[in-house]
């Protein structure tokens, strides 16, 4: 028997009010799809939740037509101030329902319950209202001269977190005034359809949001329609490249948020039983289905072992199994395919040299899982080195000098994030500004907060969505009103530029 034994203490499904099955929603309705249905199911039981209407192209072109509809008649013609109090709206509505949302979200996607019910349901909130605020205020904060929105907006998401993507997508897009057509990935469409209600409750005019479901065909669909002003998408580096290609010689405005390999750099001189922690939250939150996870740990080669077997003390402790139990820290993999993929990429740096470790859990009989693993002996050239794996499994190299860890934090083809554990802040900025990465933490991981940007470089992507910049990608804005130079000054210049 093991020191803490936990009672289960599983969160209820009564707050639930689901429906058998649940259409496309377009112009303030729900309706059918012309395509054919799909069963969302849970990942930790495998029992169907809900029928899930699939959209063809003639769905996606209704979808697109009441977006432009509403774009034309009412949201881009409402004052950003009552823009805003749509959104208000919105975001307290999150709120009331917050639990129902998080239990929906636990069962769909198979991530904890705690994890929904304190990180994605309050972010989501936290989301719609500071893009509430931004609303009335887009003239006044030198985003530009006469910033004004695109127009319909196509926004794809993936499965990892499905309504926490939403409103990233969702909330700066109507904060600037355009409207949007969005599909969630087709293994976690519930919570969009839960926000599809909440929009009719908030009494926003019917076309500014659509939910359109179904999988890759349908968002290749959305955005490579041609009377969208805008694409969003969020999901893998190859789709994110099928879709940079699709939108190349258009006139449409793109950002792609795609994946990553972050390294979390442990120095010898870091609060050890923090990093631990940080290293735990890095990898294993949310199962690793994290773009920004910290799924390369470097750690300095004088504390590797201690780090190490501490690492594995910690990982002996978390619980693996319900995602609706309280206690639970590991939920399910969200689908069968992840959890292939997983398999096979462990398996490959097992055969590459790799030792790997797994932490004893017991498995459940139903469902998709994979038990916390690290790999040590990894080197850059490692595939589980090179490659996101997208699940809790963790790839530890080790470093000599700052120098070195640098060189090997970069040695990636993304970019999206890293950590830095030190007890120097000097250190830490001279680290932070040599790495290539779009949000560098330092003494902490996976913190996310609506005012600050988030995005990546290389193949994790460009744009960044949250902050300023986030509604900057939703805006246009006149030419600078700049006085020109004379025709002497410019002949000038151009003279001597020739010369
Ligand atoms: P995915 O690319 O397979 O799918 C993402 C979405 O794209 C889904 O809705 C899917 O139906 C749709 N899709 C698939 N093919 C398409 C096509 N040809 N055209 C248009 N849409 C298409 O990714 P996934 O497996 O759902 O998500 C995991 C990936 O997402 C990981 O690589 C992860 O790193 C990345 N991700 C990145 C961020 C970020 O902010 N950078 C956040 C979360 C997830």
């Amino acid at each position: 028997m093991s020191f803490l034994e936990y009672a289960p203490a599983p969160e209820s499904q009564a707050i639930l009010n689901l429906r058998d099955s649940y259409g496309l929603f377009i112009d303030g309705e729900f309706r059918e799809g012309h395509g054919t249905p799909f069963a969302s199911i849970s990942p930790a039981t495998e029992k169907h939740i809900a029928t899930i209407a699939h959209a063809d192209a003639s769905d996606v072109d209704a979808a697109v037509a009441a977006a432009r509809r509403a774009y034309d008649r009412t949201w881009s013609r409402m004052s950003g101030a009552d823009r805003g109090k749509c959104l208000f709206r919105i975001a307290r509505l999150v709120q009331e329902r917050s639990r129902e949302l998080a239990v929906a979200e636990s069962l769909d996607n198979g991530k904890p319950i705690k994890e929904s019910r304190d990180v994605d349901v309050p972010l989501v909130a936290a989301w719609f209202f500071y893009y509430a605020g931004w609303a009335d205020k887009l003239d006044h904060v030198g985003l530009g001269a006469a910033p004004a929105p695109l127009g319909v907006a196509a926004q794809v998401i993936p499965w990892n977190f499905p309504l926490l993507m939403l409103a990233w997508k969702i909330a700066p897009a109507l904060a600037a005034g355009n409207t949007v057509v969005l599909k969630p990935a087709e293994t976690t469409s519930l919570t969009a359809l839960l926000f599809a209600e909440i929009v009719q409750q908030a009494d926003l005019p019917p076309g500014v949001v659509n939910i359109i479901t179904g999988a890759g065909e349908t968002g290749a669909a959305l955005v490579g329609h041609g009377d969208v002003d805008k694409v969003a998408f969020t999901g893998s580096t190859s789709v994110g490249r099928a879709i940079a290609r699709s939108v190349a010689g258009t006139n449409k405005k793109l950002t792609l948020e795609l994946g990553g390999k972050a390294a979390n750099i442990v120095f010898d001189d870091a609060p050890i039983d923090q990093a631990i922690e940080g290293i735990v939250n890095g990898i294993f939150f949310n199962q690793g289905h994290v773009c920004c996870a910290g799924s390369r740990l470097l750690v300095q080669e004088s504390i590797h072992d201690e780090v190490i077997d501490r690492l594995k003390t910690r990982l002996s402790t978390l619980r693996l199994g319900d995602p609706l139990d309280k206690n639970t820290d590991i939920g399910a993999i969200n689908s069968a395919e992840q959890l292939q993929r997983i398999r096979e990429l462990s398996d490959v740096g097992e055969a590459e040299g790799a030792e790997r470790w797994t932490a004893a859990c017991t498995i459940p009989e139903n469902g998709f899982w994979y038990a916390p693993t690290i790999f040590t002996n990894v080197s850059t050239s490692h595939r589980i080195a090179r490659e996101e794996i997208f699940g809790p499994v963790l790839s530890v190299l080790t470093f000599r000098t700052p120098t070195e860890a640098i060189a090997k934090a970069n040695n990636t083809p993304y970019g999206l994030s890293a950590g830095i554990w030190t007890d120097k802040g000097s250190r830490i900025l001279a680290v932070a500004d040599k790495l290539r990465a779009g949000v560098v933490w330092a003494n902490t991981f996976n913190r996310f907060d609506p005012s600050s940007p988030f995005g990546g470089y290389k193949e994790s992507g460009y744009g960044r969505e949250g902050g300023r910049h986030g509604i900057a990608a939703y805006l246009k804005t006149a030419a600078p009103t700049v006085a020109l130079p004379s025709a002497t000054a410019r002949k000038t210049v151009s003279k001597g530029a020739t010369k």
